[in-house]
């Protein structure tokens, strides 16, 4: 029986690597990723051929490491949201536009980004980003980009009130998510907090009789991702703006101007027209871009956040310049389109979807009502009235299996599609993948 183990017969790793499809994968994935994969394959096959569940020749080792390969390079993986939620943190907040990706992919090289092609000198960096951010926002004097939004906040603080106080009302010392903690943030850069008013209550006399000598600055933080009701009262950007000392504005999620379909959500032109000296937000919430920190302000305070030793250690790459630049100058974001999308139109690619699956009866594909929602610490009490295909609810897991994985919403026992972020370029690939989980008998 020795003479009949397979393992004999496991072919060596070099002569699988030597396969031209496997010297293919390894001219985009690399080398060293490709050959660990035939190693784990031939320990796979060495310890247990059964559960390998695979041929031992070179071939089908071949074919077996192939399959267990990614597409590209990195181990993230591209995923259809079929969840509802717009701005989905756990899978990467906003996804860029096709002229975001184009400019990052002009970024990757070399490129002028602090550079004068006219006459060879250093240039300010990413001043065609700034420009373009300052065209959207004419009130601003000044802008600056920095790694996110806690970043911005951060060295807003650190420029106006370090080693002294920020002033904030309890209601707005606010959990970003992950167990970071605005507070937290604050007081990690050297300034004291001082809390005004109580959760629900706080009045423009708190405010005033909290500010002194030592104020640095008094920080309106939007809650973003809760909301208080009932009993409840809170001091614009207007009103702070009177008290004398600089206002910072952390309005979250980087509406430029008002937004019709979310009248609750701060912007930027609003805050710097009722008066704020800073506003901060994020570049990947509902501007729809990278993952950014965006800083509009006074030109005085922006340049002294600019200046800041810090500043340097929270600086954006060029990637990220480049996808912003395309995101504020280019189309309308696909967070955009996914906010505003026409829910008719969203019903009608429901129906084609569940029309689609008709023939097997079995998964009784039905169009839903499902109420979408921002998500990502944007507009927490908006819904967005829309459409979904429910599926019976073990489709769930096995749609997230697949390639690419598709990600839907487990509610009342069905798995619902939710097509509003879905391009509907990939209508017929969710169409397809269901069919093959219906294939597969789950
Ligand atoms: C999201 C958010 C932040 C943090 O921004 P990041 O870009 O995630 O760092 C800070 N403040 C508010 C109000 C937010 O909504």
């Amino acid at each position: 029986m020795q003479d009949r183990d397979p393992r004999r017969s496991l072919p060596r790793t070099d002569a699988v690597l030597a396969d031209p499809r496997l010297e293919s994968a390894a001219s985009h994935l690399g080398r060293a990723r490709v050959k660990r994969a035939v190693t784990e394959q031939l320990q796979a096959l060495r310890t247990d051929v059964v559960s390998a569940g695979a041929g031992t020749d070179a071939a089908s080792v071949v074919d077996a490491v192939l399959r267990g390969l990614p597409d590209g390079a990195t181990s993230l993986q591209r995923v259809i949201n079929a969840t509802g939620v717009v701005l989905h943190t756990n899978l990467g907040r906003a996804p860029l536009s096709p002229a975001a990706v184009q400019a990052l992919a002009t970024a990757a090289g070399y490129v002028d980004v602090e550079f004068d092609l006219t006459d060879g000198s250093r240039a300010r960096r990413g001043r065609g980003t700034l420009a373009a951010l300052r065209a959207q926002v004419p009130d601003a004097e000044a802008v600056h980009v920095v790694n996110n939004g806690a970043a911005a906040l951060v060295l807003a603080t650190l420029a106006l009130a370090a080693g002294r106080e920020v002033v904030v009302s309890r209601g707005e010392m606010v959990e970003i998510g992950d167990g970071f903690r605005l507070p937290d943030l604050i007081t990690a850069t050297g300034a004291r907090l001082r809390e005004v008013g109580t959760t629900n209550r706080v009045t423009l006399d708190d405010y005033a009789a909290a500010v002194g000598p030592d104020t640095g600055c008094v920080l309106k933080v939007h809650p973003s991702n809760f909301r208080i009701e009932g009993f409840t009262r809170s001091v614009d950007v207007l009103d702070l703006a009177t008290l004398g000392v600089p206002v910072v504005a952390d309005i979250g999620s980087g509406l430029l101007y008002p937004d019709s379909l979310l009248p609750g959500e701060p912007d930027v032109t609003s805050a710097l027209r009722a008066g704020a000296a800073v506003v901060t937000c994020s570049g990947d919430k509902l501007l729809g871009g990278p993952q950014a920190g965006l800083v509009f302000g006074t030109a005085d305070v922006v340049e002294a956040m600019r200046r800041h030793p810090l500043a340097r250690a929270l600086r954006v790459d060029k990637l990220t310049l480049a996808a912003l630049e395309a995101t504020v100058d280019g189309p309308p974001s696909p967070t955009h389109r996914a906010l505003h999308a026409d829910p008719d139109d969203l019903r009608g690619r429901c129906e084609r979807l569940a029309a689609d699956l008709a023939d097997l009866a079995e998964i009784g594909a039905e169009v839903v009502r499902s109420d979408g929602v921002v998500g990502g610490g944007g507009a927490p009490g908006v819904t967005l009235t829309g459409w979904a295909v429910a599926l019976p609810e073990s489709y769930a897991a096995a749609l997230r299996s697949g390639r690419p994985p598709i990600v839907g919403r487990v509610e009342r026992g069905r798995c619902l599609l939710d097509l509003r972020c879905v391009d509907s370029a990939d209508d017929e690939a969710v169409a397809a993948a269901v069919r093959a989980v219906g294939a597969g008998g789950v």
